[in-house]
């Protein structure tokens, strides 16, 4: 099969996310099990010289966006067995930041619009000819199912091509004024109504509703966007498409997060000697003022500070936390309310809590690498990635039961020694304290964490996994 991915991020190009993380990872991982395929990006300024010096110019072409003729170039660099084309147009993408322009509606739609137009251009593969599966990714991309419908399926060469609309996260689904669907995305009033929703345009439910099939980044997300909790005001579009929504479960790059190769851990280790875990712990509580002992839990978390990570629920129970005989260390940024009360506490607690409220890959590696425990407490979580790759260093999650959360952490049953985490499952602050409880009181038992840690280190979160999940939902299409 031929699959091309649409997106508007893309590892090790540019990412701001989860999305760059997915994208970076997924096509690569689907070629390895001898898939052909393509990704499609922007070219925005902020990719790297070193990347762009490689790329190379294949040709370009005049895309007609509404009443607007512009200009589509496109570039291609191959990269680990993977054909990269990327869309020039210095109006749209020369530019700080990729998202939160005024026009981004247009920007995205223009996107859409030019990876349809120059698809003849994007030769990748043994044969020549169109690929079998377009998969998109968030609203980003959502108009590209109805603009091949509306625009090119009368072609031979569109004719038969297959979509996917990928869902990371239903919180963002690209909702404007709706003049834009005829004045600025130049959709015909023969489709107008699949790209209007609610007196408004909303470009995810676009792709929702006319890709072949529809998929979320982990199986229990996809049954939760039914419920109007989760679904932002999209409930109806997906209980009325249910029979084409499915869920599959990212992965992580295991390569990169490998506690035995990990440049930015103290000290290197794996599942066969979880012991030196314990150098890590003592560099992560001295980089951050700890008391360096080691029979005190350490939680960690690393996160964005935003109400869907459930910092409120940390924050509301807080003192109660910091009472138990554990430590606690929080990277991250976000709102800045979540940023001030963290700076606060910490400063109550200089011997039990450190805030380090900025972004660094590499702490977030010690963090994984150094604490007992990660603490997760999502209102909800489409896949999650942290809570795979504080598994992958043996640090234990501690979640609430929500989407991908609920999906990877099963909870530890002291009787089998089954399970890798503790969770929680309504969305309140005491029964979060409650795991956070069980947690500390299972630490104290040195045998059962140990089959804890085993468990959690052995766990496979490969992309193998997913990849080959995808493979069997673009067969069946
Ligand atoms: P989301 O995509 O919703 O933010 P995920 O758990 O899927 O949540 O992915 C978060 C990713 O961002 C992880 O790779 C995590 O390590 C990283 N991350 C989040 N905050 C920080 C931070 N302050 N510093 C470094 N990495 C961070």
């Amino acid at each position: 099969m031929k699959i091309l991915f649409v997106a508007s991020e893309s590892g090790p190009f540019i990412r701001t996310g989860g999305l760059g993380d997915v994208v970076g990872s997924l096509p690569k991982t689907i070629s390895q099990l001898g898939e052909e395929v393509a990704v499609v990006l922007p070219l925005y300024e902020e990719i790297s010289a070193d990347y762009r010096n490689k790329m190379e110019f294949i040709g370009s072409s005049v895309v007609p966006l509404g009443w607007r003729q512009q200009y589509g170039g496109l570039f291609k660099l191959e990269w680990e067995n993977v054909s990269f084309f990327f869309v020039d147009n210095e109006y749209y993408f020369k530019r700080k930041g990729l998202y939160g322009h005024f026009d981004d509606g247009e920007r995205f739609a223009f996107f859409s619009k030019a990876a349809l137009e120059l698809l003849p251009f994007m030769n990748f593969g043994k044969k020549k000819g169109a690929p079998d599966i377009i998969h998109c990714n968030d609203w980003q991309t959502g108009l590209v199912p109805v603009m091949l419908d509306a625009f090119y399926r009368h072609l031979d060469f569109y004719k038969n091509i297959k979509t996917v609309m990928a869902i990371h996260n239903i919180e963002f689904q690209g909702e404007m004024d709706k003049y834009v669907i005829d004045n600025v995305f130049g959709i015909p009033a023969s489709h107008a109504a699949i790209v209007e929703y609610k007196g408004n345009a909303n470009m995810l439910k676009a792709g929702i509703e006319s890709a072949n099939k529809v998929v979320t980044v982990s199986p229990t997300y996809a049954k939760e966007i039914m419920d109007p909790f989760f679904a932002n005001g999209l409930e109806d579009i997906l209980k009325a498409r249910s029979f084409k929504i499915s869920g599959i479960l990212n992965g992580i790059d295991v390569d990169l997060y490998n506690p035995e190769k990990d440049k930015a851990l103290f000290v290197k280790f794996s599942a066969s000697t979880p012991a030196k875990k314990a150098g890590n712990k003592k560099g992560l509580q001295k980089l951050f003022n700890l008391p360096q002992k080691e029979g005190v839990p350490l939680i960690g978390m690393v996160t964005r500070l935003t109400s869907q990570k459930g910092i409120d629920l940390v924050i509301r129970v807080i003192h109660e936390i910091l009472s138990l005989d554990l430590q606690l260390i929080v990277l991250g940024t976000g709102d800045w309310k979540y940023e001030n009360a963290l700076n606060d506490i910490a400063n109550q607690y200089p011997t039990k809590m450190a805030s380090a409220i900025y972004f660094s890959a590499d702490v977030a590696s010690k963090i994984y690498g150094g604490a007992d425990m990660f603490l997760m407490p999502s209102k909800f979580e489409p896949c999650g990635l942290s809570q795979m790759m504080s598994m992958r260093y043996g640090t234990i999650p501690i979640v609430r039961e929500t989407g991908g959360l609920k999906d990877s952490v099963a909870p530890f049953n002291p009787e089998t020694k089954e399970g890798v985490g503790f969770t929680f499952v309504t969305y309140n602050a005491y029964d979060m304290l409650d795991a956070i409880r069980r947690a500390v009181g299972t630490f104290a038992n040195k045998e059962e964490w140990s089959a804890l840690m085993k468990n959690a280190m052995e766990k496979d979160w490969s992309w193998a996994r997913s990849a080959r999940e995808y493979i069997a939902l673009y067969k069946s299409i």
